[in-house]
């Protein structure tokens, strides 16, 4: 495949954005060469400025559940764009998709929008703060939560990728209150508790972990924690930017069962525009301006366009009563696949999977933290990413990061793709 355009328009761009991207993630950096420009995307496949299609398993990095210019989302925000794109003022539809997305998602009673998944748990954290009383957080090496500063430190996605978790610019006096502990290690969880007593206002979590590849939550981790939380008065924030709406219509909650105090959402819930929301029970949430202290703001927060993007696909979420079983058919099928190719072919890996989230890493050990997510950032997986490329199909372009099964994944595509990855390692 040829490149020739996409690395024009690269070189173009590196004059006027920082390092050509406007999100690092987006970067070829750290597999080598440039990134993809896409013209558009319909579906399953991206079609590029080179008249290349791939099939896309990044799908936006998660929002593109049923897949690229999905007709009913893209017919709403065009009849809404028609009515004004913006008023600051309360329209109805925010109301619509609160009281749905309220209905779908376990324990919260309210839920507030905003425009990022880093402003949605940014906001969960101060408003946890000022409901506790208490500033100091729990987050887990390897954890995304956007880039607002209590969060990065020792975090996972592209800032690990690009050799930064923990980013300067980020004070001390801040990363002082941001606590660090073990995915899965409950026992390390509750040192940290015990040895900061009364202080810690919540523990924030990716509930089956996106940011360090895909790092499911061992038996028992997520009950543990919630005991845990309990025990200490500290408030339990389930970060499903990436699980919410994906994993189940309730999300990491409904599928362990599990609630967490506070959740955090963005990707899925926006359609594809950009929407963050954080949500919880009415005795917290209403700890926010203007009804309590805590506050937080938006101009554009609960845009019209973005609101009827989100209402729209939570609907069809809402409507389509197979949609998770479908989507865990057509990843099992993938996992199966391309475990088979592999065992053929000799390569050493692990393969962590639960619902439409996936990961491959290319080492034969377990990988169930941070430190063992490291094991997967090699050779092996840069000669993969360019071999499926180089055979029509995009992963993300950093083993630090997960695959997002679409529903508009056709058999046929999915057998494509194993099949590409058989070529690779041929
Ligand atoms: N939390 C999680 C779990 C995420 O995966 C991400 C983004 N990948 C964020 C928060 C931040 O969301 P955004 O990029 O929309 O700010």
């Amino acid at each position: 495949m040829l490149y020739q355009r996409s690395s024009q328009l690269f070189a173009e761009a590196e004059k006027v954005i920082p390092g050509g991207v406007n999100s690092p993630v987006r970067a070829f950096k750290s597999v080598g060469g440039t990134p993809i420009y896409v013209k558009e995307a319909k579906g399953a496949y991206l079609y590029d400025e080179d008249g290349n299609r791939l099939i896309d398993y990044i799908n936006s990095w998660g929002p593109m559940i049923l897949g690229h210019a999905y007709q009913p989302v893209v017919d709403a925000v065009v009849e809404k764009a028609k009515l004004g794109t913006s008023f600051g003022m309360p329209t109805e539809i925010e109301t619509q998709i609160a009281a749905l997305a309220v209905s779908m998602v376990p324990n919260v009673d309210k839920i507030r929008f905003v425009n990022s998944g880093t402003e949605a748990c940014m906001s969960a954290v101060r408003l946890a703060r000022g409901f506790t009383k208490r500033e100091k957080i729990i987050k887990f090496k390897g954890c995304y939560h956007g880039h607002s500063d209590s969060f990065l430190i020792q975090a996972g996605s592209g800032a690990v990728t690009f050799g930064s978790p923990n980013s300067p610019g980020v004070t001390q006096g801040t990363a002082k209150d941001t606590l660090l502990a073990t995915y899965n290690d409950l026992e390390n969880v509750k040192m940290i508790l015990e040895s900061n007593p009364g202080e810690v206002a919540a523990i924030i979590i990716e509930p089956v972990a996106g940011n360090m590849g895909c790092i499911p939550p061992q038996e028992g981790f997520l009950q543990g924690l919630r005991s845990l939380c309990d025990e200490h008065g500290t408030l339990l924030i389930f970060d499903e930017v990436m699980t919410g709406f994906r994993l189940a219509r309730g999300g990491a909650q409904e599928l362990f069962g599990v609630n967490a105090d506070l959740v955090t959402f963005g990707k899925v819930i926006g359609g594809g525009l950009p929407v963050g929301a954080f949500a919880g029970r009415a005795e917290i949430m209403d700890y926010l301006a203007p009804v309590g202290p805590v506050y937080q703001a938006g101009t554009l927060s609960g845009n019209p366009l973005a609101m009827a993007a989100g209402l729209t696909m939570l609907q069809e979420i809402e409507r389509d009563k197979n949609l998770f079983k479908r989507l865990d058919e057509k990843t099992a099928y993938l996992e199966k696949g391309i475990r088979k190719v592999l065992e053929e072919k000799q390569v050493p890996f692990t393969i962590n999977k639960i619902g439409s989230m996936i990961s491959v890493f290319f080492d034969i050990r377990e990988v169930v933290d941070f430190d063992t997510a490291g094991y997967g950032n090699n050779e092996t997986f840069k000669k993969f990413f360019h071999g499926l490329l180089a055979n029509g199909v995009y992963i993300a372009p950093s083993s630090y990061e997960t695959w997002f099964i679409t529903d508009a994944l056709t058999y046929d595509d999915l057998d494509f793709t194993i099949g590409a990855v058989d070529k690779v390692f041929s």
